[in-house]
């Protein structure tokens, strides 16, 4: 797979903090989840998709992601598998986001609860305890869901855009399109 040029990276195109599928950032949900279920043993790889992007097109000669008919991409049958792993890529690294937030808020409830365990007297410290198993899930639910699911959500998209590029221009360089 060919590097290219950040500068040559597109950026994802946002409506009122949603990301909207473009030609350049053809981001597909429904491919994405399909990939998942294929992954996942629940489902074969086969069907009918787009032959730019790979989103299911159903009995549709139209694809709504990257705005190209049959006419001009001719349908495929299978998803690309190389385009299947990036799609894989962006889940984990979306995952890895999520759970270092949580983490990160599990960690600073038991920080706190061991500051209260040292400054409450007596039986108060009972407390901490409860602070602890209470605070530490709420803390990981809020850091994890709450707080970082836009950033996941807009570093998931981006990197999804560069491996994109970096895929259709080895692609190009393999065989000359258009
Ligand atoms: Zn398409």
């Amino acid at each position: 797979m060919s590097t290219i040029p950040s500068s040559t990276v597109p950026e994802p195109t946002y409506e009122d903090g949603e990301f909207v599928p473009t030609r350049d950032v053809p981001f597909s949900s429904e491919l994405d989840e399909m990939i998942a279920e294929i992954r996942a043993g629940n489902a074969p790889n086969i069907g009918r998709f787009c032959g730019f992007c790979c989103a299911p097109l159903g009995r549709s000669d139209y694809c709504g992601v990257c705005d190209l008919t049959t006419e001009r991409v001719p349908a495929v049958d299978k998803i690309d598998r190389e385009l299947a792993q990036i799609y894989h890529a962006k889940r984990k690294r979306e995952g890895l986001y999520v759970h270092l937030a949580a983490w990160t808020g599990i960690l600073l409830a038991t920080a706190l609860s061991i500051l209260l365990i040292l400054v409450l007297p007596g039986w108060t410290k009972v407390f901490a305890i409860i602070f602890l198993v209470l605070g530490g899930y709420f803390a990981g639910v809020f850091f994890g869901n709450v707080l970082v699911q836009g950033f996941a959500y807009r570093a998931g998209l981006k990197m999804f855009a560069r491996r994109w590029a970096e895929w259709r221009a080895s692609a190009a360089e393999a065989v000359r399109t258009d």
